[in-house]
């Protein structure tokens, strides 16, 4: 039986350790680092995303700010918006949570956004330093997946790892640290890969990023192989009070006796998603007072 890879267990390690720097530069004189979360509309997973991330921040001793504001809110308007927080000394990250509504356009807002506060490292100019050895801000779901390995002892170097799924905040990052700094071999697939199984059963380490619930199955891994799902999937439960499930894109029931590794879905690389921003918060802040 496959081990689990405690996500939120070694988020929660790496919030103590964090929350202890915090209490040192609160000695030393200095204010708490802050983080910043833009929220547009009323999406559900959206504003549990958000009130998680806030949460963290609790925990660790950094201020946080929730600027929400309405569905309708022009490109214009949110832009000016960014542009405040960009020019506000006292906010050292933040984050605009996706989705964005349809009318605004997620390219234009992730572009204006200053590198040295883009805690998710969306934007283009720290996505090109993935690879980096003085990378910048790393994007945070790769990031935390990297630290998960990392923790667990789980070797990359010289493995095969196969990444389904090349979106611009998982997939295709994924695949450049564990290909760079991870020195894998690295196989990414996507909706157009044809016969998906092929290329899976292939994968010493599976990295999953779609968004489609049980999309591999146990016949698509080898025995072994180490999964790490990214997927959140909500998915109908009348068990369950709020109505719904959270699942992976994994079939976690059939693949975990097969696996060596497995993430759960909650539990799993979520946290870890969250780590990573505190990490990067805390990193973005110590630049701005040239403490790195
Ligand atoms: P996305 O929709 O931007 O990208 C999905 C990718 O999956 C695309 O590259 C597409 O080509 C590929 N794909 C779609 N159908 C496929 C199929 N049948 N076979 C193979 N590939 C297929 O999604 P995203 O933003 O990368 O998110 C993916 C999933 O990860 C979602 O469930 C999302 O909620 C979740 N997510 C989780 C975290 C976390 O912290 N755990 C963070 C970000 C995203």
């Amino acid at each position: 039986m496959a081990v689990r890879l405690d996500g939120k267990k070694i988020s929660s390690d790496i919030e103590q350790e964090i929350a202890a720097e915090v209490k040192e530069l609160i000695a030393r004189g200095m204010r708490p680092p802050h983080l910043a979360a833009v929220l547009v509309g009323d999406d559900g997973p959206s504003r549990t995303y958000v009130r998680n991330k806030m949460k963290a921040c609790e925990v660790v001793g950094f201020r946080s700010s929730l600027i929400k504001l309405p569905e309708d809110i022009s490109e214009q308007e949110l832009i000016a918006r960014i542009e405040d927080l960009n020019r506000d000394d006292e906010v050292d990250g933040y984050i605009v949570q996706l989705p964005l509504p349809e009318h605004i356009s997620v390219e234009h807002i992730i572009d204006i956004i200053d590198p040295k506060k883009d805690v998710d490292g969306f934007t283009p100019s720290n996505f090109g330093k993935i690879d980096q050895e003085h990378h910048s801000l790393l994007p945070a779901t790769p990031m935390g997946v990297m630290e998960l390995l990392k923790r667990y002892r789980i070797e990359t170097r010289g493995k095969h790892c196969v990444v389904v799924g090349k979106s611009h905040i998982v997939g295709m990052p994924m695949g450049i640290l564990l290909a760079g700094p991870g020195d894998a071999t690295v196989t990414i697939c996507h909706i157009y890969t044809r016969d998906l199984a092929t290329h899976t059963r292939m994968a010493d380490i599976l990295v999953v990023a779609v968004g489609k619930p049980n999309l591999i199955t146990a016949d698509m891994v080898k025995e072994g192989v180490v999964v790490i799902d990214v997927g959140i999937n909500r998915v109908p439960d009348g068990t369950k009070k709020k109505g719904y499930a959270l699942r992976g894109d994994v079939d976690f029931e059939g693949v975990e006796p097969k696996a060596s590794y497995i993430t759960p879905v909650p539990g799993g690389v979520g946290p870890m998603t969250i780590a990573s921003l505190i990490i990067n918060t805390l990193e973005a802040y110590k630049k701005r007072h040239g403490l790195l």
